[in-house]
């Protein structure tokens, strides 16, 4: 019993059969076993079970349940050993609708579990793996969640049950590296312009990482210079093409590209501000139903394996590149960026132009977040001071990671705090908010705050995180996405700790 298909593919066999040929290699994971649909609840848990059981190292563990109540499995694989291992986060199925990239997870878990040329990884590695973290979405071939909200732009606001629990767990590892897979659109409506039939997409995949300026030098640096660069050095063997993550935009009808991310709502970013290397992969997919589904599941499988195979070989190098990072953040020594601007560049993009089956070349202008410019950027505090009923600030800083203290006396402290100068809430509501936009003017008060006040220290790994979610301007805030409220002309319950009288305990 597979999962039916929800709509027919677009995808003429003619491009399919000249830029996307099947590879020729066969996969033994569930959907494999029909022509059609993909890998239902049932099939995904048995071969859980069964691959795990094979293996000596290898646990099968459930991060909690999903909205219509089914448990969401993990697999962590350690073996005991004394040499300290790096811990590689893997994850497909956030969208429910990208099934490549939960297949793809499980043919890496096969290949782990059951065949013994792999095991030399567990040396120096343990491995936690999330084939499928949108069950729900998935059994409907559905990118969002149950209640209709999109998992992968939950990061900060935490309203889905799903994304707690992931992102709880996703803690607990504290991974160095994390890879979260997708796929993405090859037919976007924007492309339909182009050429007598449209334009396809050309790219077999791209490569998400962060361009958030918070996100410490060292781990962009081995993020794109080493991790990224190994895997595209790796499909370029593989004849395959790749690009850096791009997505359409219109501007009064003209239009253009984003490329990069810097959202600390989604995956790459919240990840790379807690201090791991972080990639997030768009496998050529959506829409595409059994499409060379073969060759999308080994594209995924192949950047799975280089990401592997890169931290086994750099174990050092990664290891104390990410402890540098993490260092980094601790001794608070960088400026807060608030905000930043994408830069405007030209860039030569490939396309297919379906009516003549042939690859072009356009250049597009684009919006890079790969070369972010600080607009707004200030002194980083010692720390956070919050009052005591924002809980449910507190909350969601606890699930990323970030450890919050609390006031044991009532105590004065000199602070900065944040007068709410402009404010506009949008019209329209995103994620089932109505986001508010506010700019602020900082100044210097005295205020005396009670017992239970919580305190955010800003010398800790997660700090980045606490960062972008209390600075209000910030396009994440907590302020922004309304987990704590702000009006014109009135302060916002958030200050900034400068110093310490005498340099005396908090
Ligand atoms: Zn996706």
């Amino acid at each position: 019993m597979h999962i039916g298909l929800v709509s027919n593919a677009q995808q003429p066999a003619r491009l399919t059969n000249k830029f996307f040929p099947d590879l020729g290699v066969s996969f033994n994971t569930p959907a494999f076993d029909s022509k059609h649909g993909f890998t239902n609840y049932k099939e995904l848990i048995s071969f859980l079970e069964a691959i795990t059981n094979k293996s000596d190292y290898a646990q099968l563990q459930y991060l909690g349940e999903t909205q219509r109540g089914k448990k969401i499995p993990y697999v962590s694989i350690s073996k005991p050993g004394s040499e300290r291992k790096l811990r590689i986060w893997m994850q497909g199925g956030i969208h429910g609708n990208e099934p490549a990239s939960s297949e793809g997870m499980l043919a890496v878990l096969q290949d782990l579990l059951t065949d013994d040329t792999y095991t030399y990884l567990f040396d120096k590695l343990d491995i936690i793996i999330v084939p499928m973290v949108n069950i729900d979405g998935y059994m409907r071939q559905n990118r969002r969640a149950k209640n209709d909200l999109d998992l992968n732009r939950d990061l900060i606001k935490l309203q889905i049950p799903e994304i707690q629990q992931l992102r709880a767990t996703y803690v607990k590892y504290s991974p160095h590296v994390s890879v979260d897979f997708h796929e993405y659109n090859p037919f976007r409506a924007a492309f339909r312009q182009f050429g007598s039939m449209g334009y396809a997409s050309f790219y077999d995949a791209m490569f998400l990482y962060s361009g958030e300026l918070n996100v410490e030098p060292k781990i962009r640096e081995l993020t794109e210079n080493l991790f990224v660069k190994n895997a595209k050095d790796k499909f370029s063997e593989g004849d395959f093409n790749y690009h850096d993550y791009f997505s359409p935009r219109d501007n009064l009808g003209k239009l253009y590209f984003n490329v990069g991310s810097t959202s600390a709502r989604s995956s790459a970013t919240s990840f790379a501000l807690g201090n791991s290397i972080s990639i997030l992969m768009e496998i050529r997919g959506i829409q595409l139903n059994r499409n060379s589904f073969e060759r999308r599941v080994f594209i995924t499988h192949t950047a799975a394996f280089s990401y592997l195979q890169t931290a086994y070989d750099n174990h050092k190098k990664v290891w104390e590149g990410v402890e540098e990072a993490i260092q980094s953040t601790i001794s608070r020594n960088r400026e807060v960026i608030v905000k930043s601007e994408k830069a405007n560049k030209e860039l030569p993009i490939k396309f297919i132009d379906i009516g003549e089956n042939e690859a072009v070349e356009n250049v597009f202008p684009v919006a890079s977040s790969k070369e972010m410019q600080a607009v707004i950027s200030r002194e980083r505090p010692l720390a956070y001071l919050l009052p005591p009923d924002q809980t449910q600030a507190v909350k969601n800083l606890t699930i990323l990671g970030v450890k919050v203290d609390t006031l044991t006396t009532n105590k004065n402290f000199e602070v900065e705090s944040y007068q709410v100068k402009a404010q506009e809430i949008e019209p329209s509501k995103y994620q089932g908010y109505f986001p508010n936009n506010v700019s602020t003017r900082v100044s210097k008060i005295e205020k005396k705050f009670p017992q239970g006040t919580y305190i955010i220290r800003l010398d800790q790994k997660n700090a980045n995180l606490a960062v972008t979610a209390l600075e209000p301007e910030n396009d994440n805030s907590f302020v922004r996405v309304r987990v704590i409220e702000a009006c014109k002309g009135q302060e916002i319950p958030i200050y900034r700790l400068m110093k310490t009288e005498g340099g005396q305990n908090l």
